[in-house]
This record gives structure tokens, sequence and C-alpha cells, in this order.
């Protein structure tokens, strides 16, 4: 037996551990399985390559909870170690990294995720423990097992001890002020969620598992029922097979493995592997999502080597991806480090345009393998490219290949397609190609059909980012302009060099114009006079383009807060249209009374058109059209 000192500057360093990562402290667990999982895979690669002449066999990690001692074992059938070994890397090299963190942190406890990192892994069970024993035997011929324990203070004990099997067992000795972890329920919870897929089998007590009736067995035979070891992980879990390996059935069933409450097969998924210049493995999930934005359960989950890190994934995962399920696993993601650490990381940098680059490749395969079905899903996706395109340059790059542009007539168009198509009708006299959209079929009905009669493409766009997409689009591709359907009479939506022929004269168009303007007497309507089709409605509303989309901007956040707090004003244009049979019977009114009358009740047709006819004006104008049948 041998007793010694940590070799440490710090006079007691496990209540500062405890201290300093009090609100990270159930991570031991983690750690400790790591270090399970790490000694256990270790002997793998000795036995493969030799070095170790021992059965390797059907290794597991056995969790075991003694309520009666207050312990919580972790035992492995790893490598073991000998007692230089624990003299070496318990002592010396895992005490290292725990003072290279207290040097760091000793000040500030604001940093509290930096664990792994800094190699404070095994002990961070003095976060939970107030003394912790080692039992190893190193699978090393004639070695000899060693049993180490600590009680917290820098003095630890080193002695021989009998084990007859090879690899460790970490016994903790569970705190007073820890004793949840010696709930059965609590340990199955952080088993679930760090290690449900861990390389190697956890086991966590015994479950009863009925056996199959024999064939030809009584109708009323009992079904024997043995006891097997409860193994509560998926060591294989799909992404760490080959794609070919895989059927779609799999990846849906690994779906709802790794969210047990989804019930909803995923669209489709894209199967991250790459080995240069990071490693990361991984499959991502596209869930039908229509135009909801706000995820906030069931999200990207991050693995380092089958081990939960995270589902925080902000910073590695780009933005627009965020809306998207599935996990990423990476061994260069550092283990549990803190946002702005990670943000820095060149590798996790690297990792972020890898997952955009994959996801527009998946796209345009997804379109080029089959048009049709792509198109059906289009709604369901179209949120995540869109915003995809207006956040990542790289990806707005590619997406001409991939994103579509639907009309309100069922088409789908990629960009060259549209702009090939309505380029002969739809350019205006200065040569601008004019995009005609629409955000509501049905709103915007009397508008749509205008275009359409005119042989117009009309777009339905309806997700929340359309406007910051539009924007992106008209900054950046030559010769074009978005224009909502109703943001003008269509004739000044895309202007073209035809005659115009006035059915009234410059004096009677002023006194026209400044009747409706007195009878109105409104503010946020501002009276236009336009020489359209004698057929076209007398009166329409519009609502300019700029206004409306700096208004829609302000909706979903982002751009065109000019009008400070108040947000922006209801502004409308009055189109009215001068040929219109109805111009003409209004100027030759005489009666002031019925002249306003008349423009009103137009007024309100024109609003009725636009939903906009509501409450008290609704039903003073049902009641007044009721009465002019009489
Ligand atoms: P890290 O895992 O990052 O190396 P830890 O503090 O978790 O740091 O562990 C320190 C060292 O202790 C390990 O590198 C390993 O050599 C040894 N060790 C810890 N747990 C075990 C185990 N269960 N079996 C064998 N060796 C172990
Ligand atoms: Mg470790």
């Amino acid at each position: 037996m041998s007793t010694g000192s940590i070799n440490v500057s710090v006079e007691n360093i496990f209540p500062l551990i405890k201290k300093f990562l009090y609100s990270d402290h159930e991570i031991f667990l983690r750690e400790l399985i790591s270090n399970a999982t790490d000694a256990t895979t270790k002997l793998k690669h000795l036995t493969v390559i030799g070095e170790a002449k021992v059965d390797y066999g059907n290794p597991i990690i056995e969790v075991k909870i003694d309520k009666e001692a207050k312990t919580l074992s972790i035992k492995d059938q790893g490598l073991g170690m000998t007692g230089e070994e624990v003299e070496k890397y318990i002592n010396q090299v895992a005490f290292s990294g725990a003072e290279e963190f207290l040097e760091k942190y000793k000040d500030s406890a604001k940093d509290a995720g930096i664990i792994g990192h800094f190699g404070l892994g095994f002990y961070s069970a003095f976060m939970v423990a107030e003394k912790v024993e080692i039992f190893t035997k190193s699978y090393k011929e004639d070695s000899k097992a060693v049993r180490w324990i600590c009680d917290g203070s820098p003095e630890y004990t080193l002695e021989e001890t009998e084990k007859s099997d090879r690899g460790t067992e970490i016994v903790l000795h569970i705190a007073e002020d820890s004793l949840e972890f010696l709930e059965e329920s609590k340990i199955r919870e952080l088993l679930t969620k760090y290690n449900k897929f861990n390389q190697i089998p956890i086991k966590f007590g015994m479950k009863t598992e009925t056996l199959p009736l024999p064939e030809g067995s009584a109708e009323d035979a009992k079904a024997e029922t043995v006891e097997v070891d409860n193994i509560i992980n998926n060591p294989t879990p799909a992404w760490t097979k080959a794609p070919s390996e895989l059927k779609a059935e799999d990846y849906n069933n690994f779906y709802r493995e790794l969210y047990p409450m989804q019930f909803e097969d995923p669209l489709f998924h894209i199967h991250l592997n790459v080995d240069y210049p990071f490693n990361l493995t991984g499959v991502l999930f596209f869930p039908k999502l229509a135009n909801n934005l706000n995820i906030e359960k069931d999200k990207i989950q991050l693995y380092q080597n089958q081990v939960f890190v995270t589902d925080e994934v902000k910073g590695i995962v780009p933005d627009f991806l965020m809306l998207l399920r599935g996990v990423i696993d990476s061994p260069d993601i550092p283990l549990n480090v803190s946002r702005s650490y990670l943000q820095a990381d060149g590798a996790v940098k690297k990792i972020s345009s890898y997952i955009t680059k994959k996801v527009a490749d998946k796209m345009v395969s997804l379109f080029n393998e089959n048009r049709e079905d792509y198109q059906q899903k289009w709604n369901d996706i179209k949120i995540v490219i869109e915003y995809g395109m207006i956040s990542e340059d790289k990806f707005y790059e590619k997406s001409d290949k991939f994103a579509l542009y639907p009309t309100t007539e069922g088409q789908y168009y990629l960009w060259n397609e549209l702009v090939e198509k309505i380029k002969p009708t739809q350019t205006d006299k200065d040569g601008k190609t004019v995009i005609l959209y629409a955000t509501n079929a049905d709103e915007q009905h009397s508008y749509i059909a205008s275009a359409r009669d005119k042989g117009y493409e009309v777009l339905l766009l309806d997700s929340p980012i359309v406007p910051h997409l539009i924007q992106k689009l008209e900054s950046s591709k030559e010769n074009v302009s978005f224009a909502r359907v109703d943001a003008d009479h269509i004739n000044n939506l895309i202007k073209k060099d035809e005659p115009v022929i006035s059915k009234l004269n410059e004096t009677d168009k002023e006194t026209l114009k400044k009747n409706i303007e007195e009878s109105i007497n409104d503010q946020k309507f501002t009276v236009q006079l336009e020489d359209l089709d004698s057929t076209d409605a007398p009166f329409t509303l519009t609502q300019p383009e700029f206004i409306r989309r700096m208004k829609d901007m302000q909706a979903t956040g982002g751009g065109g807060g000019m009008f400070g707090m108040g947000g922006f004003p209801e502004m409308y244009n009055l189109v009215v249209n001068s040929n219109s049979d109805f111009a003409g019977e209004l100027l030759k009114k005489e009666n002031a009374e019925e002249k306003t009358a008349m423009i009103n009740q137009a007024l309100d047709l024109a609003k009725l058109s636009q939903n906009l006819l509501k409450g008290k004006e609704l039903t003073d104008f049902i009641k007044r059209s009721f009465e002019s049948l009489k």
C-alpha cells in the first residue's frame, strides 16, 4: 500500500470543482461512461493489432446503484490500469487538466461548461461524490489489481486489491447533497439523455422478457419469461452505418428512435459523412414544416463519438437548418465548451459550411431525380430553402438549381424557366421584367384575375420571409423587379408603351378628383386617376409595394424599422378609372349629397373586395344597400 499527495498547487480542489461546475453536475455520469467506453474500444484496438492477447468477447458497461451503501458504480471490461498507470493517468495527467481549469477560472465562475475540454473528465465525479474508489486490473499479463481511493482532499491511497476480472470499476460514494443520483429514475433519465447511442452496450438492471410460445402449443399455454440484462442503448444507430446498408424505412425508424413523440414521418433525410478535413457523420431530417418558424423541441442533437453533447446547435449548424431534425456526430467538436469558444473554433466553422453544401447538393439531386415529387414537397420545405437563400450566400449561389417559384395556377418554375417564360409579356417599356406575385390567393383574387386576363403569370409566394427573399433576388438578379398584384393597377405595375385614350378632359378630371377627395376626406386614401379600359372597375384600392414590403419585413423582424415603435400607418391608393361610366355619371351628378353617397358606396365596394370593410362600416354598408333595393 502507498499513500501520496496529488500533485496540486490549489489547497483543496474538490470543493472548488463542485462549486464551479455546479450547474452542470449531472454530466459526471457521461464522463465516466465515456472513459469506460474509451477503455473498452482501446482494448478492442489492441486485440485487433495483436498487442493484447486476451479474449475481447462482447464487453458491456454496467451501471449499478446500491441505495444502502449509497454508492453508484460504473464497471467496464476494458483495458484496465496497472498501479503505475493509475499513478500516472489519474494522479498526474488527469489532475493537470483540473489544475489548468482552476488556474483559468479561479476568479470567475461564469463559464461553467468546460469539463471535457480541460480534461477534467474523471474528476467531475467529485461533483456528486464525497469519496471515489477505483478498482482496476490491467489486461497486461501478470498485472496485479489495485484500489485507489480519495475522499476529496489531495491525499489518496493506492493499494493492491482482490479483483479477478479485467477492467475498471469506479465506485462513487454519493454525497449527502446529491442523493438524487441514487434514484433509479434519475440515472435512467441521464443514461437515456447522454448515452442512448453509446458505442458499447450499457446494462442498467435486469428486465423480464417473454419468450415466444413453441409452435403447436396449447391455446392456454403460458409463455415463459426470462430475466435478461436491461441494455439501455443502441450501439449502432443509423448514422454510424453506410447509407447503402439502409432503406427508407430504417431512416424513418431511426427518426422515431430519436424523437419518440413524433408520429409523422419526415419528408426526407440527408446522410452526412465526411472524414476530411474533419470528421463528421450524421443524418438530418426534413420534417413537414409548412410556414411554422417556431420549432422549440425536437431539435438537432449533437454527439461526439455517439455521446450526446447538446441540442443547442446554434453556431455549429447554420441558422436556417435549425428547423431540421436529426443528429450530427463529430469527434472534432470540443465536448461541452462555451458558446463563444465554439463559434470561434475553426473546425466548427468548416462543419457549418460543409453541412450547408451538403443540403444544397441534396436538394439538387432530389429535384433532378424526381421533379414531380420534389414539387409536391415544396410547400413543406420552402421555408428552410428560402431562409437559407437569404442567410447563406453559398446556399443562395446554388439555389437556382432547386429553388422553385410556384404560380397561382399550380405550376412550378426554376428561376431561369420563370424569367424565360415571362420575359416576352412582362417586360415593361423600360426593359425591366416585372415578376408579379400574390401572398394570398383568396384575398388577392380580383387582382390576380386582372393580371391573368392580361396573360401574365402570378407567383404565389406565401411564406413569412418572402419580403426578404424578394429583396435578395432583386438586388442580385439583373433587370427584374417584384410587384405584388395589389400594389397598383395592373397597367401601372407593368407599364407598356401603349397610347392612352382619355374620355375626360383635364378640367373634368381635376373636378372629379376634387369631388372624390372631398367626399372621402380621409388621409389614408390617396386618390389616383387613371385612364383605364371602360370595363375596368371604377374604384380599386391598392397598397404601394414599398410601404407594404417594409411593413411585412417589420412583422418578421429585421429591416424596415424606420417608422419607429409605432409601426407603419395604413396607406392605400384609391385608383379611380376615369374612363368608366361611373366616373362620367359622377361628374354629371348635380346634387352634392347624392354625389357623396355614390362615392362612399363605391369606396365601400372597393374596400369590400380587399377585405377591408369591417365593423360598423360593414353594418352601415349592408343597411344602405338593402335600402337601395326598395
Ligand atoms: P480523458 O478521458 O480526457 O483522458 P479523464 O480525466 O476522463 O480524461 O481520464 C483520465 C485518464 O484516466 C484517461 O485518459 C485514462 O487513461 C484513465 N482512465 C479513466 N477511466 C478509465 C477506465 N475506466 N479504464 C481505464 N482507464 C481509465
Ligand atoms: Mg474522459
